[in-house]
Formats: C-alpha cells, structure tokens, sequence
C-alpha cells in the first residue's frame, strides 16, 4: 500500500533521511521510534507529500503519489503542530473542515467520545493543550480511512483521553486499517505497536516486532530495549537488500557488516 524507496531528505546541509526504504503493505500499528531530531515527522510528511525527498520515491497503491495528492484523501494525518487561527471557534474548525469533503463525518460521535461538548463554542486560543490536541484527534479521525497517521498523537492528554484514543487506536487496526504513529511513551507502544520501525540519524537500525527487539538486545523491557539499542553494541542499520554490501561505520566507530532486512 505505501512504499517508500531509498528516500534521502536533507535540509541545507542537514541530511534528516539517508536511504530509507519502507513498506506499510499489512493492516496493523506501527511506531514509528527515535530520538528527537532523528527524522520521524519528516517521514511521515514525505508519505503526505508535504516534505518532498532529494531523492528516491514514494508509492501509494502502486502509483508514485502526485502533487495533487488524490491519494491523500485515503490518509487521516494527525500532524506533530497543528496550527489554526486562534479566534476561531471549536465548533467553527470542525464544520470548515468538514465543508471541505462530501464523505459522512464521525465528528459528533467523537466530540461525545473525547467530552469535547462544553468548548465547541470556545475559541481555539483559549483552550489548553490538552483540549487543543482533542480537538486535532476530533479532526483527524472523522472519517473513515485505509490509513491513519499519528504524529505524537498522546502530547497533552489526561488519562481519560489516553485511553479513549487507545480504544480508537485499536478499534482502527480492528477494521484493517493501517496506522503509523510516532510516541515517547513507550507503554503505548508495548501495548499496541505490531511493528516498530526505529529511525536513526535518518536511517533504520530496527524494523520488526517489539518482541524481536527485545531479544535483539536480551532485555524484557522495550523502553530499557531501546535504551540497550542507543547506548550501542547493538546498532547496524538495515540496508536494502538491493543496496551495495559495503561496510557501514558504526556508531562507535566500529566498523559493522550491514545486515539484511527481513
Ligand atoms: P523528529 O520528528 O524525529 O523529532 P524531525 O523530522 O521533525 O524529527 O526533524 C529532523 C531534523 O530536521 C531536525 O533537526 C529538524 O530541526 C530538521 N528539520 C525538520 N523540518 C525542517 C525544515 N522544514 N527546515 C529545516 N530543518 C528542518
Ligand atoms: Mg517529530
């Protein structure tokens, strides 16, 4: 469904994505890990078109996606900062996007789901970060499609919505959905994540199951996994099988024989 071929981004001289290659073929969640900076949210951009590589490509359903994002239409984007006029109504945000497609919105079932009910009319500059990114939830999940991106979609929530958003989360994978999402908290991954793919200095060191990196780096615990995977001794990116077999320099300096992917 989505694939994503040897994408390399850089901003200036900043390279932010060295040869990533992806794809996003089965129903389920993916976390998207790494530190910060490591390029999370300019991938999942690429995917929506709103970063364009230096090189390589994106396909969506078999077709390069396109600058009139068509495609777009079969993706439900939370984004890391969404920004809207601060004097407009929670009400108003709802019923503007909503104007813009013709397809049935869940919106009035979400606003009950999320307690939104006592702000629709209260302006957006006034609401806490917390209300804030409810609301962005609202706007992300009113309709119905193949494939849901999550930019940090915990920021700011209290624990009623965590759990709310988790139920929704899960009830998405349960009608075959595609979702790719990026957290810190790593419970929410240990409890929901079918795949996690782990960015590094723009390239992928892990893609697999939770579990398998776990045994990867011999520790039960995900959050202390990653944190084993960081400190080194554990760190190959994973090359394309296409991709010439040259060493790769390790973290350390170390020098490291790429591994497959698989
Ligand atoms: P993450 O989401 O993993 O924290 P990002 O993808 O947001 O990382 O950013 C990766 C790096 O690229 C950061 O150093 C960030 O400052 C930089 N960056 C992202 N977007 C831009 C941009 N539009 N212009 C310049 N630098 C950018
Ligand atoms: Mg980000």
């Amino acid at each position: 469904m989505i694939h994503l071929h040897h994408i390399h981004k850089s901003f200036g001289r900043l390279e932010v994505l060295r040869g990533v290659d992806l794809a996003f073929d089965r129903p389920g969640i993916t976390a998207v890990l790494g530190p910060n900076g490591s390029g999370k949210s300019t991938l999942l951009k690429s995917i929506l078109g709103m970063v364009l590589p230096d090189q390589g490509e994106i396909h969506f359903n078999g077709k390069p996606i396109d600058n009139l994002g068509q495609y777009r239409k079969d993706i439900s984007y939370l984004p890391q900062i969404a920004r809207f006029p601060e004097n407009l109504r929670v009400r108003e945000l709802i019923r503007m996007i909503e104007s813009f497609r013709s397809q049935p919105s869940q919106s009035a079932e979400l606003i009950h789901q999320f307690g939104l009910e006592s702000v629709l009319d209260s302006q957006l500059g006034h609401l806490s970060g917390g209300t804030r990114q409810k609301v962005n939830l609202v706007l992300t999940l009113m309709y119905d499609t193949p494939v849901i991106i999550l930019d940090e979609p915990t920021a700011g929530l209290d624990p009623v919505a965590m759990v709310k958003l988790k139920e929704l989360i899960i009830q998405a994978r349960e009608d075959g959905k595609i979702l790719l999402i990026t957290t810190h908290i790593m419970s929410l991954v240990e409890e929901l994540a079918d795949r996690v793919v782990f960015l590094l200095e723009g390239r992928i060191y892990f893609d697999g199951k939770p579990d398998e990196l776990k045994q990867r780096v011999d520790e039960p615990n995900l959050e202390k996994a990653i944190a084993n995977l960081l400190s080194g001794g554990h760190l190959t990116p994973i090359q394309p099988l296409d991709a010439s077999s040259k060493p790769i320099k390790k973290m350390n300096g170390n020098v490291v024989q790429p591994q497959l992917k698989y």
